[in-house]
């Protein structure tokens, strides 16, 4: 497996604040696969993402990669096996930092060598963009093409494990097409292993052999693409988002 979250909690706040986002949560994803969390906005897939990465409170549960248990501070080593990819390409980016700056301090901080070539392959043969915009800024960008650069920066450490927090819900249609189909090609030739969390069934059930769905911080129930094509679903509320995704049938 090669991660794998296990009776996962995650509280924010105390007393009459306290909210309980994450509630005995738990999935595996075998290498190479590419696993979807989908379910309504505020039922806790954000926070899955972010405990894993170390960036929520976890009050209790386990998290392994490859079988190793991760606690605790995330060290280098993980930083550079498992990156996340937000879905606010506007907040995700320096709006000071060209590109070419972006995408060459993780280089420097991981002290990885051949800076300039990683540069260019991540941002040409990776993301598909041209040298030129190794020098322009955030605000010089359309929303696709950010959404570009954070996808090479999350690349460019060479991680196993990619962590897609609705990559292309603030895209427009057309763009959210290309940026998917973009994900799809990188993770074949990286060999990457996928949790991508969308709230849009249609985008999981492209994306992702296995999906789970959430629904007020807990698993309402775990597929995989050949049972929601066969509309073999256990539970109504899986049900409910499948007639949603594909629109109002009778
Ligand atoms: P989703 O990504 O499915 O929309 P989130 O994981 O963002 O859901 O949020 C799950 C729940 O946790 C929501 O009730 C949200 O308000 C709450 N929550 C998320 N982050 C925080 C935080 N930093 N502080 C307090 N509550 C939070
Ligand atoms: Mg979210």
């Amino acid at each position: 497996m090669k991660l794998a979250v296990e009776d996962l909690n995650v509280t924010f706040g105390s007393g009459q604040d306290r909210v309980d986002a994450v509630k005995d949560v738990s999935f595996g994803v075998e290498a190479n696969t590419s696993f979807g969390l989908v379910g309504e906005s505020g039922s806790g897939k954000s926070t899955v993402l972010r405990a894993i990465c170390g960036l929520a409170p976890v009050a209790s549960g386990r998290i392994a990669i490859d079988g190793r248990p991760v606690a605790g501070f995330r060290d280098p080593a993980f930083v550079k096996q498992v990156q996340m990819v937000f879905q606010d390409p506007y907040g995700s980016l320096h709006p000071r930092h060209s590109v070419d700056r972006t995408l060459s301090e993780p280089l420097a901080i991981h002290r990885m060598d051949d800076r300039h070539a990683r540069v260019e392959r991540a941002l040409i043969d990776d993301v598909g963009l041209d040298a030129s915009f190794r020098y322009r800024y955030p605000h010089q960008l359309s929303g696709g093409q950010r959404q570009r650069v954070a996808i090479a920066r999350a690349l460019i450490l060479e991680p196993e494990i990619l962590l897609l927090d609705e990559p292309t819900s603030a895209l427009d249609a057309s763009v959210q097409a290309e940026v998917l189909n973009l994900l799809m090609r990188l993770r074949r030739e990286h060999e990457l292993t996928f949790v991508m969390v969308s709230h849009d069934l249609a985008v999981i059930n492209h994306m992702c052999e296995r999906l789970m769905v959430m629904q007020h911080g807990e698993t309402v129930e775990e597929l995989n693409r050949a049972a929601l094509a066969d509309h073999a679903v256990g539970q109504d509320y899986t049900r409910s988002l499948l007639k949603a995704s594909e629109g109002f049938q009778r």
